[in-house]
């Protein structure tokens, strides 16, 4: 390990442990050993310690499994996350094909041009900055509020990330010409989610508004036949979105993804917080939006009264910093596209950039309307999962 990324390890704000742990581990050659014998403890490892690096997805079986073998956490292992607790977002793409009714990018409200997409000049710029100033970076997102697939380059972007030793996590609509796949799957982003909002045009193309389901559709085959194809290791995923109107299509989404060998997962549903925002400063909302709200499992006057239930926790947002633009400005939140820290993020080292957000007004505003606490996915997984093995009989990660 580099010194200097041990020292910052060790005096700037990352628990203690995780230094210690990696001091413990040495210098010299480090072995290869198998799962079986770190558990058993075979060839002199008894409790070692490392790091799990497992999809997120995965690493509760992972946890569970060691600590029911006595291994303790901080102890002898730590989550791949702890070491760099940020993920930076990059909107390469600052355009989108859609206009989804929950997305405060389809109405006029907040005006939000559609831009351009970043040159590939300026994104490698970008990584080899953000690769210095964070250390044990390991993963950027490549979108904000635009959609990744549309930059006409986004292989080359997969290639420098691979070359500098950084995964690539996508979110898409997939509504794309099915002859750009090839080239992005060729390139093997780390994870690739699919969002969706139904099976069939019905429900599908009213929440996803402007996509089409046979677009979509055809693409998931293509990409399946594609991953097969070159053998690629890309996190293939279902998103799906769910709502009071397509909860009984996801039945037909999971067999699907188990044709097709993706993984699968379910959220509920909601207006994005710029839409939460207007509704508690009662500025009314676009019928699109209204719409949206409507069909939210839990209404948006109950999640807001939770919301302010827990006004005092902190905003699950923290760690998706630093959010880039396209036009290389710095978004204050990713939740938000009209508000910015910076104009320039190549002339604006991190340390400013975590002053002005922790000054920041909007998000002071944020918290006092307690929507820092709205969009909260993970706080409704457990209510998702119920409902879904009370309708379909099927849990809600696959
Ligand atoms: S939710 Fe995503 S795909 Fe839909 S309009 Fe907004 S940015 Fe585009
Ligand atoms: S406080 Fe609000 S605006 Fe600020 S980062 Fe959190 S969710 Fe975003």
């Amino acid at each position: 390990m580099p010194s200097v990324k041990k020292e910052w390890l060790s005096s700037g704000g990352f628990p203690r442990q995780i230094a210690r742990i990696i001091d413990e581990g040495g210098g010299g050659a480090t072995p290869v050993i198998s799962p079986d014998s770190v558990l058993t403890g075979d060839g002199g490892f008894s409790k070692p310690a490392f790091v799990i690096v497992a999809l997120s997805k995965e690493i509760n079986s992972v946890i569970e499994r060691l600590t029911g073998e006595g291994f303790v956490e901080g102890r002898n292992f730590i989550r791949k996350n702890d070491l760099c607790p940020v993920t930076p977002s990059i909107e390469i793409s600052g355009v989108c094909n859609l206009r989804c009714i929950a997305c405060p990018r389809s109405d006029t409200l907040h005006p939000f041009e559609n831009g351009g997409f970043i040159s590939v000049d300026d994104y490698e710029k970008v990584i080899k900055k953000l690769l210095q100033e964070i250390p044990m970076l390991h993963i950027v997102a490549l979108f904000i509020w635009g959609d990744p697939l549309l930059h006409p380059k986004l292989p080359e972007i997969l290639k420098i990330n691979s070359e500098l030793g950084i995964g690539s996590d996508i979110s898409t609509n997939l509504n794309i010409k099915t002859e750009k796949l090839e080239e992005i799957i060729k390139s093997n982003p780390t994870y690739l989610r699919m969002s969706c909002s139904g099976f069939g045009g019905k429900n599908y193309e009213i929440s996803h508004a402007g996509a089409k389901w046979d677009i979509f559709y055809k693409n998931c085959f293509e990409v399946s036949r594609l991953i097969k194809k070159y053998n690629s290791d890309t996190g293939v995923e279902l998103y799906f979105h769910v709502n009071k109107a397509n909860i009984l299509e996801y039945k037909d989404v999971v067999d699907m993804a188990r044709q097709l060998g993706f993984r699968m997962s379910a959220c509920l549903s909601m207006c994005f917080p710029q839409y939460a925002m207007n509704f508690v400063e009662n500025i009314p909302l676009p019928e699109s939006a209204e719409k949206a709200k409507e069909l939210m499992l839990i209404s948006m006057e109950d999640m807001l009264s939770a919301a302010e239930k827990e006004t005092e926790k902190p905003c699950p947002q923290k760690n998706g910093f630093p959010n880039i633009n396209w036009d290389l400005s710095v978004l204050t939140c990713c939740n938000f596209n009209q508000d910015r820290l910076a104009d320039d993020f190549l002339n604006t080292n991190i340390t400013e950039l975590i002053k002005l957000k922790n000054s920041s007004e909007f998000c002071k505003k944020c918290i006092s309307h307690s929507i820092h606490r709205y969009f909260c996915i993970q706080k409704y997984n457990r209510y998702i999962q119920d409902l879904l093995m009370e309708k379909c009989n099927l849990p809600s990660y696959i």
